[in-house]
C-alpha cells in the first residue's frame, strides 16, 4: 500500500490567507492507469472539500499526480477551485 505525503500550501483566493496542510490529510484515489513503454502510469486524485480558516470560504483541493515510472512521481498539477494550492508530494510505502 502506499500513500502521498509532504508539506502542501494553498492560497486563499478570498483573502490570500495561506494555510499549511500535508498531502496525506487528503483524500487519495487511483482513477486510472494507461499502459507505457516502462509499465503502467498511474493517475490518482488527492482531493479534500475545506474552508479558509480566515475567511471561511469554501476550499477545494484538488491535485492530478501521475506516477510513472512506478515509484516515481512524473507529473502532478493543480486543480483546486476557491484556492492555489503548491506543494511537492512524495511517495511512502506503507506496510499492508
Ligand atoms: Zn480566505
Amino acid at each position: 500500500m502506499k500513500r502521498f505525503s509532504g508539506e502542501l500550501q494553498y492560497e486563499c483566493n478570498e483573502c490570500k490567507h495561506t494555510t499549511q496542510l500535508d498531502f496525506k490529510d487528503l483524500d487519495q484515489e487511483s482513477v486510472g492507469a494507461d499502459d507505457r513503454q516502462m509499465g503502467p502510469e498511474e493517475h490518482f486524485e488527492l482531493t479534500l472539500d475545506t474552508a479558509c480558516p480566515q475567511c471561511g470560504a469554501d476550499v477545494s483541493i484538488k491535485y492530478d499526480l501521475y506516477e510513472y515510472p512506478i515509484g516515481v512521481i512524473n507529473m502532478f498539477e493543480d486543480g483546486s477551485r476557491g484556492a492555489v494550492a503548491k506543494g511537492s508530494p512524495s511517495i511512502d510505502h506503507l506496510d499492508d
